[in-house]
């Protein structure tokens, strides 16, 4: 069986412009996230930034990618709407994707929710705990029954997403806030898990237990590698609807 091909996309902003940050991820959140991901056998796990041709997002890269995670927070507005809707048909069409904290504003994000993606937020150093309120569910593999992060951003209800398919975590702050902070949904073919914590100023990526739901979410985002729905055969009163057939993807 082939390796998961896991792509870690960032802005990669704050640690360029910022010297505290630099000094939390002196080669970028992306490296360190890919850091976690590259201790399990089963992933191929490559890195991408912003400044990148494309952006880092250009139709071959995504078409060899199965799961993509996502870091942005000053750049949402920079990614041209193309480039976004490239994104979305991708997932669209199985591709995993894991958005990160700050991201939930990002363009595909807020376009495969067709939500505004909002919450409350508050930088004032507070502890989260994250309750993992769905034990079962795979990205619960391994996990206490809670995680606890000294200092984190503060994130509050309400967050504007759709109602999740499956909500793994839900995160309780020292300043009184709760968050929705592990969610899950399908979109097409593809799956999306939203995850909260991550703020560029904590080195809360290089935690073993951040590290192990990242590695739990890549699994379970993958594609699944089922039978693709062909339609070709089904009576339509949409004459202009063109059918495409895309029963050979993800069957290596
Ligand atoms: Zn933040």
């Amino acid at each position: 069986m082939r390796k998961t091909r896991v792509m870690v996309w960032n802005e990669n902003i704050h640690e360029r412009e910022s010297e505290k940050i630099r000094e939390i991820y002196p080669s970028g959140i992306h490296e360190a996230i890919a850091e976690g991901l590259r201790e399990c056998d089963s992933f191929d796990v490559k890195t991408a930034t912003m400044d990148m041709p494309e952006y880092g997002l250009d139709q071959n890269t995504l078409e060899n990618t199965d799961v993509l995670i996502w870091w942005s927070h000053l750049a949402h507005a920079q990614i041209p709407d193309e480039v976004a809707e490239r994104v979305r048909t991708r997932v669209l069409d199985g591709m995993g994707f894991i958005v990160l904290h700050s991201s939930h504003l990002c363009k595909p994000f807020v376009k495969l929710m067709g939500t505004c993606c909002r919450s409350k937020w508050r930088e004032n150093d507070e502890k989260e705990r994250i309750w993992i309120i769905e034990p079962a569910h795979p990205i619960a593999h391994g996990l206490p029954e809670f995680i606890e992060l000294p200092c984190e951003e503060t994130y509050g209800e309400r967050f504007e997403i759709p109602t999740p398919d499956e909500l793994v975590f839900v995160s309780w702050f020292s300043g009184g806030e709760v968050f929705r902070s592990g969610a899950c949904w399908k979109r097409g073919l593809g799956k999306i898990f939203y995850f909260r914590p991550g703020h560029e100023a904590y080195p809360t990526f290089y935690r073993e237990d951040i590290r192990q739901v990242l590695k739990n979410a890549a699994d379970w985002a993958k594609p699944s590698c089922g039978p693709k729905p062909t339609l070709g055969n089904v009576k339509t009163p949409y004459e202009n609807v063109k059918l495409v057939d895309r029963s050979d993807e993800f069957h290596p």
